[in-house]
């Protein structure tokens, strides 16, 4: 399959589940997730109309970023304070932000580029020992946190849920997520607003959609295999 046809396919999916849940394809975005794959597949697909990529590594950002077309970058894996500085002034939204730490570095290197960042709460719903991102309980602190800062803003969450063959399993931890997206989206707090719900990849996005996700990273579905070998 092509990833002109995978595409289509993928948005086909996209449109159907946010119909299910009341919505329209506009409202979800596709962030087209590239790790892995090399810049000419992804100026493919900013041809074919793909206008948000994903790359969960700051040194493939590095790598790839002036061979790509202008389209808007997402940082989705986890980020290392020290690695903040390579990637503020390329992505235009970081979902990965789990500690006062990071966003205190994101918060120094964004003033000095005289720009605001865009960032996202990892919330770790399942509560897996492997997955990055915080125990619900201690997003209030973040969120407060935030509010101190003048180049930071909070636009959401976003969760990685467990890998499965059957996305129903997901319903229970996206349906969590959903809850906190609510509820945090009820108190006023500076800085923040409840705009996305990061969750669903290849395996579950359209589980995810159903159960409120208006943002879904999907990389195999789109592009195929990775291949870790090649880089
Ligand atoms: C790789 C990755 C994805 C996409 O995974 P697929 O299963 O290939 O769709 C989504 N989110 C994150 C954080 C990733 O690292």
């Amino acid at each position: 399959m092509s990833i002109a046809e995978n595409l289509c396919e993928v948005e086909k999916r996209i449109a159907a589940a946010a119909k299910k849940s009341g919505r329209k394809r506009e409202d979800i975005t596709l962030v087209a997730v590239t790790k892995t794959h090399p810049a000419e597949m992804m100026n493919e697909a900013i041809d074919l109309g793909v206008t948000d990529i994903g790359e969960n590594k700051p040194q493939e950002v590095r790598d790839k970023y002036e061979f790509v077309k202008p389209v808007k970058w997402h940082l989705i894996g986890h980020l290392q304070t020290n690695k903040v500085k390579y990637i503020i002034d390329k992505v235009s939204l970081i979902h990965s932000v789990d500690s006062i730490k990071l966003m205190d570095e994101i918060e120094r290197q964004a003033q000095k580029h005289h720009i605001i960042m865009d960032i996202l709460i990892q919330v770790n719903i399942s509560g897996e020992e492997s997955k990055s991102g915080i125990r619900p309980e201690e997003l209030n602190l973040l969120l407060s946190h935030a509010g101190k800062l003048n180049h930071v803003k909070v636009k959401g969450l976003m969760t990685i849920a467990p890998k499965t063959d059957n996305p129903e399993e997901n319903i229970l931890h996206f349906d969590n997520m959903r809850q906190l997206f609510v509820d945090t989206s009820k108190n006023i707090c500076d800085n923040v607003s409840m705009q996305y719900l990061s969750m669903g990849m290849s395996g579950d996005y359209e589980t995810a959609i159903e159960c409120g996700a208006n943002m879904v990273r999907i990389g195999s579905a789109v592009f195929g295999a990775r291949d870790y070998s090649k880089i």
